[in-house]
């Protein structure tokens, strides 16, 4: 029982569960997290009962405010089966506070979801987000199952079991070698034929060290499954050629932007954009990798262990066992207090001066293993990528956070973009496609603002 918060915890913090460690029924090739079975030899991987109930009371003890989620991730946490996530909800509601409102939520592959889940999901009001990586090709591309048979299908099934119930959910789509250049398929594949109105794009960084990439003959694809990948650690300043390029990754996100400003402001939801314009006007940006610090999205595994991060489920993050300590003293425990501030106090200088670090805050620390034009370690693998994704939204973005400012909708810049273009078509109107686009970009007109003129 608590019975004072320490100094220093937080009055609000994110702790990630995974029921069923790293457990899942699919082999994505590029899952870094499958291989953390290796941390727990001869493990069944199921959160017990009273481990359940201990870690909701303390997450619920723990919150200095009224609003507490419960998030649930793997692996693959619907492998608990459903009896366990209502027992959740009955112990959530056993100790929730008067007044307390309780957000649940869960990140699957969809594929096992049926009606029964979908009538319990729609009842308690959970916020589901589903991995799909794109249409059917690309879905079918690096997902698949233990057989090494492709999901896109099962994963509809379960997506349609989520409509039929009104469930509220959100696609979560990892960007890797083999989709970040179909950014647009991909953006209308969710939003038209998915009918997507809230879109989370993860770029796929996976590292290997020196002594990793010597032993394996095919750095594409070094392992195709768990049972024959390492546990997986944040080290290395190699990546595999599945991952995706800081090149690719800002254009993917700068191409979909383009679309989205003239035609969906207010109506489709872009993880990175909604943080953009939060950063643009000062406000808390809600996503730790574009925030000062980090420290307060945790994640604990089937045993009650708790680890500073998602990304840092390994041994040297390991911060206790919620059995042992409270959870709220772990999650204020020197150790993760520092491992937070850690994320500003080891930008590289070229950061602490970049003109668009206000937006970028350097991006995850797991990332940053790249070196500084001027040789200073430490910089973001994905940079170029910010880079030119946040110099490419800056006009939107003002112009967004002034209508904030104003009151006013933000949607108003379809309005200003469909002026711009107009204007943009007027002085281009007799621009040959070979000849240079005059906007200045050195590209040919027919590539750049001339795309789609005849
Ligand atoms: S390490 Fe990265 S993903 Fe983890 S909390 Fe910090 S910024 Fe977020
Ligand atoms: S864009 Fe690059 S230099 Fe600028 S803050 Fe981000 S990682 Fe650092």
């Amino acid at each position: 029982m608590l019975t004072r918060y320490p100094t220093n915890a937080p009055p609000r913090f994110h702790v990630l569960v995974k029921p069923t460690g790293a457990t899942c029924n699919l082999d994505c090739a590029y899952c870094f997290f499958l291989s953390k079975e290796m941390l727990y030899p001869g493990s069944r991987f199921r959160m017990a009962d009273d481990l359940l109930e201990t870690y909701i009371r303390q997450l619920i003890e723990g919150h200095q405010t009224n609003e507490v989620s419960l998030a649930w991730q793997g692996g693959e946490p619907t492998l608990m089966g459903l009896p366990f996530f209502r027992r959740a909800v009955d112990y959530a509601e056993k100790y929730r506070r008067p007044g307390m409102t309780i957000e649940y939520t869960m990140q699957t592959n969809g594929t096992l979801l049926d009606d029964e889940w979908g009538e319990f999901l729609a009842a308690n009001r959970f916020l589901m987000g589903i991995s799909i990586d794109g249409p059917r090709e690309i879905h079918d591309h690096y997902r698949y199952d233990k057989g090494g048979a492709p999901t896109f299908d099962k994963v509809m099934r379960g997506l349609d079991v989520l409509k039929r119930h009104k469930v509220d959910w959100n696609v979560l789509c990892t960007l890797h070698r083999s989709n970040a250049d179909r950014p647009l398929d991909i953006y209308r594949f969710f939003r038209d034929d998915l009918g997507a109105e809230f879109m989370q794009f993860i770029p796929i960084v996976e590292r290997l060290t020196a002594e990793q990439a010597a032993v394996s003959l095919d750095l594409i694809e070094p392992w195709h499954s768990w049972r024959d990948r390492p546990l997986y650690v944040q080290a290395g300043e190699i990546v595999t050629e599945r991952s995706v390029t800081a090149a690719q990754y800002g254009n993917f996100l700068a191409t979909i932007f383009d679309e989205w400003v003239r035609r969906d402001v207010g109506r489709v939801y872009v993880q990175m954009f909604d943080v953009a314009l939060a950063n643009w006007v000062g406000a808390p940006s809600g996503l730790c990798v574009h925030s000062r610090t980090c420290g307060v999205a945790l994640a604990i595994e089937h045993n009650g262990d708790l680890y500073s991060c998602d990304h840092f489920v390994e041994p040297r993050n390991l911060l206790g066992n919620i059995r042992r300590d409270h959870l709220i003293e772990l999650v204020a425990s020197e150790k993760q207090v520092q491992f937070g501030r850690d994320k500003f106090d080891t930008l590289p200088g070229y950061c602490r001066e970049c003109e668009v670090r206000f937006a970028c805050h350097g991006g995850c620390p797991k990332d940053r293993f790249i070196h500084t034009p001027d040789g200073e370690p430490g910089l973001n693998y994905l940079c170029e990528g910010y880079k030119i994704f946040f110099h490419h939204i800056d006009e939107a973005m003002r112009f967004m956070g002034n209508e904030l400012r104003h009151e006013l909708p933000p949607a108003n810049i379809m309005a200003y973009m469909a002026q711009k273009d107009a204007a943009q078509r007027k002085a281009f109107a007799d621009v040959g496609r070979n000849d240079p686009c005059p906007c200045g970009s050195g590209r040919k007109f027919k590539q750049c603002h001339g795309i789609g003129a005849r």
